[in-house]
């Protein structure tokens, strides 16, 4: 499978055509046609596997396609993912900003051990489409009421199986409660392994999912 195949919003696809990307890897090509959909899914992937540009996608191709209407207050995100330490926020952000490049989306990043007011100022001062964040920076910005996840339209948990390892779900569970019903919100839920703990919370957090093992 292309990404050709899917056929992205110009300005997204000219991005990746930056990038060299051009046929999908097994993750990309197996879970696209459902994310694009607006299906959620759940998927078994690695890092390495592509899996990054996978959910990217799928939030970058729905925010273009589904243009806001109403005004929007600020720290009111379209697109939320959470993932467990800075290093992999830094990368998806990164990701995430070469894919939004040809567009006005707007990528924000929180994460632990930096400047909070920094952060605050940045946010207040722009729209957020996409926030990439780790779980205990996030709730802080919650609970201060700087960060709005209740008109959230995508939602994604990346490396939930070390979320768990690491002692972050309870955090995770507290942001899951501030977006919308898993019925009006897509979510894209990806873990390397799945014990019985991690198949619970995918019961608890995604609705109908499609299952994709790479
Ligand atoms: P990830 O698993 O998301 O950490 O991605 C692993 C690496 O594969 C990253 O360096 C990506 O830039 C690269 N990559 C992702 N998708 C593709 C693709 N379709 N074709 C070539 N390289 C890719």
């Amino acid at each position: 499978v292309r990404f050709h195949d899917f056929h992205l919003d110009n300005d997204l696809m000219h991005a990746i055509a930056d990038l060299g990307f051009e046929y999908c890897s097994p993750i990309q090509g197996q879970s696209l046609p459902f994310a694009l959909k607006g299906r959620d899914v759940v998927g078994k992937a690695q890092t390495g596997t592509g899996k990054t540009a996978a959910f990217l996608t799928a939030i970058i191709e729905d925010l273009l396609k589904h243009p806001l209407e109403e005004q929007r207050y600020a720290g009111e995100a379209r697109a939320l993912v959470i993932a467990p330490t800075r290093e992999l926020v830094m990368q998806i952000a990164e990701d995430a900003e070469l894919l939004c490049k040809y567009t006005d989306l707007q990528v924000h990043t929180l994460v632990g051990g930096m400047d909070y007011g920094k952060q605050q100022r940045r946010l207040n001062d722009s729209l957020v489409d996409i926030l990439v964040a780790t779980p205990g920076r996030l709730l802080d910005f919650c609970r201060n009421k700087d960060v709005h996840l209740d008109q959230l339209e995508i939602m994604v948990i990346d490396e939930a199986d070390r979320m768990l390892d690491m002692g972050f779900i309870p955090q995770v569970r507290q942001i899951v409660r501030q977006t919308p019903r898993r019925e009006e919100r897509q979510t894209l839920f990806f873990s390397a392994t799945f014990t019985d703990e991690v198949h619970r919370l995918v019961d608890q957090w995604t609705n109908n999912p499609e299952t994709i093992v790479i």
